[in-house]
């Protein structure tokens, strides 16, 4: 029999406030600040705390009532790829401890969500993770977030169902209250074909049920709308997430530029109040200045008023990149976000 989420500050403050801002790119911004391609953002955390300070400053600044930690690539298995896997614990005490002091002195209520990304290595019989060694792995990384003042485990860009299971495992195992967000790339599912609808009942078996879910990153704003109005008909007592990109990923070069104003995104708010979201934030490709607009958005839009369809979408932020995961049928696998981001 599962347990609700025990208390917890994100209930708390989406019934003070209806819908809260979560903040906007992490890598994004990092990279702006001179990290480079290939370099594990989550050794900033030691070498330049300053500037992990200064990107959740920014947000804060920028209206966020959720920041999340620095800490994405935080398990042993991708901080093996940077010799750190050793530093598991350390490297996300500090990502914690860093988005705390900022929270801390901030004139409003900001929650510090701790920020779990996938491990990046498919489990039993996909690939070599067994499922127990996956619950450890985040584990280990939680117990590092909770110890720097992480509120909540986050986890997000997931894809396979088995590892959201393991990663919400872990946080129950750890004491944490979780959320999970998967990213909806491919043909309107995740790329291991969970379709926004199912996000729900993910973790149905595990005793204790999530704060939140819903999806993050995944193709542009258009698309996560519509995986949101999949989310929120499928059970519309959730509170559900949206993290979505700035837009369309443009490569110059070796330039990644993303196509999203500052006024789209501000759609893109309105659009998901509509759509029953109660966290919205951005994802790769949102800088201060986007969510800065999305602030000024969603106070400007706080009740949902009529709920959108995907014309209506379509008319105020744009086409679809893909289709939904109700147009695409079941599971056919198709690579055509792939090939349209490529
Ligand atoms: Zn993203």
């Amino acid at each position: 029999m599962q347990q609700p989420a025990p208390d917890n500050p994100i209930d708390a403050l989406v019934a003070e406030k209806g819908v809260l801002l979560a903040d906007g790119a992490t890598g994004t911004n990092l990279f702006a600040m001179g990290l480079e391609s290939g370099e594990a953002p989550e050794l900033w955390n030691e070498d330049a705390p300053e500037k992990i300070e200064a990107l959740h400053q920014g947000f804060v600044d920028a209206g966020a009532d959720i920041i999340l930690t620095n800490s994405f690539g935080g398990t042993r298995h991708r901080l093996k790829l940077h010799n750190a896997q050793d530093r598991v614990f350390e490297l996300n005490r500090k990502a914690a401890e860093i988005a705390c002091r900022v929270a801390g002195k901030a004139e409003s209520r900001v929650i510090v969500a701790g920020s779990v990304g996938p491990t990046g290595e498919l489990l039993v019989p996909l690939g070599a993770l067994t499922y127990e060694e996956a619950v450890e792995a985040f584990a280990e990384q939680m117990e590092g977030l909770k110890a720097g003042g992480a509120e909540v485990a986050w986890i997000e860009t997931m894809s396979a169902p088995d590892e959201i299971r393991a990663a919400a495992e872990a946080a129950i195992r750890v004491g944490l209250p979780y959320t999970y967000t998967g990213s909806f790339d491919t043909a309107g599912r995740t790329m291991m074909g969970l379709a926004p609808k199912d996000i729900h009942s993910v973790v149905d078996d595990l005793g204790q049920s999530p704060v939140a879910v819903g999806a993050n990153c995944g193709v542009g704003a258009p698309d996560i709308l519509a995986a949101l109005l999949d989310m929120t008909e499928a059970r519309p007592d959730a509170t559900v997430v949206v993290k979505g990109n700035c837009g369309i990923p443009e490569f110059r070069g070796t330039e990644v530029h993303y196509s999203g104003t500052p006024e789209l995104m501000s759609e893109y708010v309105r659009l998901a109040v509509d759509g029953g979201a109660r966290i919205i934030g951005g994802c790769c490709g949102t800088s201060f200045e986007h969510l800065a607009a999305m602030r000024a958005a969603l106070d400007g839009h706080r009740e949902p008023e009529n709920r959108p369809g995907i014309a209506d979408i379509v008319a105020r932020v744009g086409p679809l990149r893909n289709k939904s995961a109700s147009e695409s049928g079941a599971g056919t696998g198709t690579r055509r976000s792939r090939r349209a981001r490529g």
